[in-house]
This record gives C-alpha cells, structure tokens and sequence, in this order.
C-alpha cells in the first residue's frame, strides 16, 4: 500500500508512514496493516526490534483520517466509527504490550491517532521539530488512543492541563510528561535507523540520546497544580478566572474553545485513571465514549466546524458551566456487550448473585450482558435480565468463581454466608454488595479466610440509578488478591471502586461517608428553612452556599430546595432516590460501630435521632432524604 510502506531491514520490522502530504493522518486500512506487520513480527525470530517512521518533515502523524468518519457518521451510521475506533484501540494495546522493542521516531506533529502509534512505544524519540499533543477535545472528543492514560500519569496535573488546553508539547515538555522518552537531534535519526537495522541492538540509540531542551511548561507548573486540581471542568474554570494570571486566562480561553461534555468527561476519565497502569483498562474506557461520541456527543459538530466548514464556531451541545454529572455519566456507562475487548482477554467468569432486588437486579443484569454467566437466587423468587435463576444459594454459589450478595442486612448475610461458603471453591471470592454493619463483614471475611475463600466487603454508593447505569460507586474492603479478582466487576457495575483496606473497611468507609450525608443534608434543609423565615430568596441562597464555605454534595448536587441547583428528587415531589428509611438504617449501623468502638459521635447520633422521628414518626417513610425541608418548613423552634 503506498500510503504506508513495510518491509524487513536487516533485523528491523520497519514501518513507515507515507503520506505526508496529509501529514500522514492514519487511515483504517494503515491500522489494519501495521497490526498485521506485529502480528507477524511478534513471533518472527529473525526481527528483534521495530522501527516505526515517519516520510515528511512536517509532522510523524498528525491524527486520524476522520473524514470518512464524518460522512458514515453523517449518514446515521455509527457502526464505521465505532468499528474504526476499535480497531485502532486494539492496535494501540499491542503496541503498549509488544513483546519486542519498539522505536519511535516523532518528528513535527504527533497528535491524536498519532499519539497511539508513536507514544507506546518502548523507545520514543523526539527532536527538535517534535510538537506532540492531544487535541481531541477541539472536535468533541476525549483524549483516546491510549492517551488518557499517558495524561493520568503525567506529573502533577499536567495531564489535565494538556488534556483540556490541548496545548502542544514541545520535547522537553514531552519527555516531562511521560509522552516520549529520549531526544536526539534529527541530524542523526538517519544513522541511528542504519545502525539500528543493521544490529538490531539499543546501544547506538542509547549512546545517541543527549540532554533534552528544558521544558517550558516547567515554570508554570505550580500555577497548574492548583488551578487543574479541581474535581470537575467547573471547578477548573472556575479556578483559573480566580488566578487571573495571563497564562491562566490564556488556558482559560483555550478551554472556552472546546467541547464542555467532551472535557468533562476527560477530566473524568484522568481521575478514574490515575489508579491503573493497565493500558486496555484506559482503551476501554475511551471506547464507552467514542463509541457514543457522534450519536450523542459533538463529534460530528466538532469535526463539521473544523475541517468541513471550517467555520471554527462549533454550536456545542452544552455550555462550559453547565455539563450535567448525569451526562458525563451517561458518555462513561459501560457498553455491555458492545465492550471493547482484546483477543486475550479471558473468558467470562461464573458468577452467582443473591439477591435480585432493586439494586442486585440490575447489578446482575448487567454483569449478565457484559458476558458472564450469571446465575441468581432470590427468596422472593425475582429475576433479572440475562440471569438464569436457581433455586438456592447453595446451586448459585456451586462452581461460581465469584458469589454476589445484595441483601437487606447483616443478619441475613449471615445467614447466607454459612449456607454458600462450604458449597465454594478454594480461591473463589465471595462479594458482598450490601450495607451491613462492620462486624457482620469482618465475621463473615473470617469465616471465609478459614474456608481458603477470598472475601470483600463492597457497600455501594449510587443508588438504584447507578446500579442500572452501571455507574455505582465501590467501597471495598478485603485482600488485594481479592480485589484484583473483582476488579473487572466492579468495573462493568460502576463506574469507580476504591480499596479501602482490610476487611471491614469497606463498610467502615460507607457508613462513615453517609454519617456525613446524613448531618450535611439535615444541615442543608435546615439552614434552608431558616433562610426561608429571614426572607432571603432560595436561589440566592443556593447561589452563595454551593460557591462558598457552606457548599457540600447534598447542597450543590443534591439540593433539597425544589426548583433551584440541578435536577433532584426535590424536583420530583421528593419521590426517592435514596429514601429516608434507607438512611436511618445506615446512619443505625454508624451509630452501633460508633458505639462498640468508643467513637465519639454527636452529630452521627443527632441526625439518627431526626431520622428516626422523621421516619417513624412523622411522614418520612417512602420519601426520599432531602423531604427533611418541607418537615423544617413546618416545624417551629420550640
Ligand atoms: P431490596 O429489598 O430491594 O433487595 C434485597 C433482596 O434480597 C430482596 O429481593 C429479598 O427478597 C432478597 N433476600 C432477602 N433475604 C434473602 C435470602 N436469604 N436469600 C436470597 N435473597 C434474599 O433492597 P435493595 O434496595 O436492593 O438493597 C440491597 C442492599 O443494598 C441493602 O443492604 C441496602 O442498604 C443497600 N443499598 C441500597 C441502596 C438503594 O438506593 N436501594 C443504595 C445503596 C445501598
């Protein structure tokens, strides 16, 4: 093919791209042969190394040919993007896992696409040309190709910084932020190729490498640590209008250019992916949103505005300060079985789930559709989607490498621990979903440690929502083997899981976390209905508290006011979420632990008792936990 040559130099694999003229944008037949050209050099005992170049002065690779992807996508066919995308993702995996060196060299531009052929691999050199970056946010998309992860990991928050600005890095900066290893001057690229072709030894590159320029983002780099550490896109914006700095604001218009939903959820994914150095962990998140970036993203937009019409004012489907967490959520669901997968992936695990109700169906229904075999058992006999049910804990726990719980309480995990754990193999993890208290779950993790049965305690936080979203949040207690087998579960039912430690501690985190809830939002409805009788309008007051020292989840994304903050059940007659009952049974169970711990706890005591009154007493029962207003609304000071 002309637009990429491949061939054998001596003891190369060398591929070259030729297209310079396109400043060798990578099209999907280049992706298919160089995957190819690995494939068959992999295992090719006459290769030791791979070279990969690039014809043209101007750029190594300047992105992906996505005109193509624009007309299908045009044309309501989304199944040649996302085809295109995974093909290429795919090829980006074996370049990051390939079992032999492989050599870079990256003139000029290297961006997007180019990123994913150039900056995996083992060597990556840069000189004096080298402009690398990842400006997919410009067309409305989310760094891809691998690239999150790189941004994840790049010191400090540059990652975010590159990510978002879409600057282009120079070599120094470069080599700084983890997208390039070594510079050497592009007088002596030619020669090294020679050399490296010749004895298919590093040691002419090694002795190649001289001192890199200084990177120049290095002076700013305190100012981008504190303006990108924020926890969301608005929180960035914000930060750099406060700094003022002529470099903030020059980031700051930056952003203003690109896709709010596509950097929200950049910002996202470089948060999620701090945690992993595992490269198909980040394709495979990218893919969640590449794969739904031109039917519901600004793909298409973006792509309209900046190469078509050339117009450069994209009609971005949000604005900047307004990208709901809902839709970032949305872009990052996880795909079921349109997941992106790597031929080496195992297969899909045996898993027994017990308890279907309303958080363990969808829970299992989803793992169901993501491929695994799922069996259930629940004594109200219900079901779910995809799952074959049995008829006792002990048939779903048989032969299961994982067993799931979603129960009601403690007691009752009990109860089914002591029927499922002997039915286990060795090895075999028991997961257990529910809020229950601490000394159930460290009860339960050691009688499984005497059984040789892995256990985790892994209470959720996200509600009903989440669990049919795919987008809960895991608190996990239990070993790393424990976790690490886990792990891609958690990932196909939530959208993040933090090991918090031994076992136990998963639970101590999750009633420690809704000990806050529960005193953050009584405080919220109160300070509400105070405003209220000092005349002082709910907006205003919302306006001030979510941007000032009062603000916390339950009043900037929860607010319990309706009509004012964003969408919540206030909104909706206070009809649940999480509804209160639920809360006085986990702020119950902080309550037992603060006690048999000696804790002192006052306020974790005081919004229990309200709870308790609220729910048992008044008519908080059925309702969700932000209905504490309307009672604050009615009740007087006595
Ligand atoms: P649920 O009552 O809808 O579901 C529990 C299920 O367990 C029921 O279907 C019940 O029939 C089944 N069950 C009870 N005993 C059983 C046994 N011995 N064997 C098999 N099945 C049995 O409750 P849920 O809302 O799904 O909550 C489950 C757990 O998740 C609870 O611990 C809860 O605190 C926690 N949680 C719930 C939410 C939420 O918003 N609902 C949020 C976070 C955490």
């Amino acid at each position: 093919m002309s637009d990429i040559h491949i061939r054998v130099s001596g003891k190369a694999g060398h591929i070259t791209l030729n297209r310079p003229d396109a400043l060798n944008a990578l099209t999907y037949d280049m992706v298919h042969a160089i995957d190819s050209a690995l494939r068959a050099w992999a295992h090719d005992p006459e290769i030791a190394l791979v070279i990969i170049d690039a014809l043209g002065e101007k750029a190594f690779c300047a992105g992906g040919d996505i005109a193509q992807l624009y007309e299908t996508g045009r044309a309501g066919d989304f199944s040649y993007g996302q085809g295109f995308w995974r093909d290429e993702y795919r090829l980006n995996a074996r370049l990051a896992g390939y079992s032999k060196p492989i050599v870079s060299f990256l003139q000029g531009f290297t961006m997007g696409g180019g990123v994913g052929i150039g900056c995996h691999a083992s060597h990556r050199i840069v000189g004096e040309s080298s402009r690398i970056a990842m400006p997919e946010c410009g067309i409305g998309l989310v760094p891809d190709v691998g690239g999150s992860l790189l941004l994840a990991h790049a010191p400090g928050r540059l990652g975010e910084y590159f990510g978002l600005t879409t600057t282009r890095m120079g070599p120094g900066d470069a080599i700084l932020s983890g997208f390039a290893d070594h510079f050497i001057p592009q007088s002596e690229w030619d020669g090294l190729k020679v050399a490296l072709c010749e004895t298919g030894q590093l040691a002419s590159l090694m002795s190649a490498v001289k001192e890199a320029p200084v990177a120049e983002i290095i002076e700013h780099m305190a100012m981008i640590e504190t303006c990108f550490c924020g926890e969301s896109l608005d929180d960035i914006c914000r930060n750099l209008q406060n700094d003022g700095s002529d470099f903030a604001l020059k980031a700051l218009s930056a952003i203003k250019r690109n896709s709010p939903i596509a950097m929200a959820v950049a910002v996202e994914m470089i948060h999620r992916l701090r945690s992993t150095t595992d490269i198909k962990r980040a394709l495979e998140l990218e893919y969640r949103f590449t794969y739904r970036a031109m039917e519901h993203g600004d793909f298409l937009e973006g792509i309209r505005a900046a190469i078509i019409d050339k117009d450069r004012t994209p009609k971005w489907k949000h604005t900047l300060d307004k990208v709901p967490a809902v839709d970032v959520s949305f872009m990052l669901r996880p795909l079921g079985k349109d997941k992106l997968t790597f031929e080496e992936e195992s297969t899909a695990m045996k898993i027994g789930f017990i308890g279907l109700g309303n958080m363990g169906g969808p829970m299992a229904a989803n793992l169901a559709a993501a491929g695994h075999v799922v069996t259930g058992f629940d004594v109200a006999g219900t079901t779910a989607d995809g799952v074959q049910n049995v008829s006792s804990a002990v048939e779903a726990a048989n032969g299961a490498d994982v067993v799931i719980t979603m129960l009601p309480n403690g007691a009752i995990l009990r109860s089914v621990a002591n029927e499922v754990i002997p039915a286990m193999g060795k090895n075999a993890v028991l997961l257990d979903c529910s809020t229950v208290d601490v000394e159930s779950a460290r009860a339960v993790a050691e009688q499984c440690a005497k059984a040789g049965v892995l256990s985790l305690d892994a209470p959720v936080s996200g509600g009903i929502g989440g669990a049919s979203a795919g987008t809960l949040t895991f608190m996990v207690g239990g070993t790393d083997e424990g976790y690490t087998k886990a792990l891609p579960l958690f990932e196909i039912m939530g959208q993040k899981s933090v090991h918090c430690g031994a076992s136990g501690n998963g639970q101590a985190a999750k009633i420690c976390n809704n000990m806050i809830l529960g005193a953050t939002m009584i405080a919220t409805c109160e300070s509400f209905a105070l405003a209220d009788k000092l005349g002082l309008d709910r907006q205003k007051m919302f306006d001030v508290v979510s941007t000032s020292s009062g603000y916390s989840w339950s009043m900037n994304a929860y607010c319990p006011a309706p009509g004012v903050g964003p969408e919540s059940p206030a909104d909706n007659d206070y009809k649940p979420g999480f509804a209160a009952e639920l809360m006085l049974k986990d702020l119950r169970l902080s309550q037992e632990a603060a006690i048999a711990v000696k804790a002192d706890t006052p306020m974790g005591a005081m919004a229990q008792a309200l709870y308790a009154q609220f729910v048992e007493d008044e008519d908080g029962l059925g309702k969700d936990f932000s209905a504490m207003l309307p009672k604050f609304e009615k009740s007087e000071r006595p």
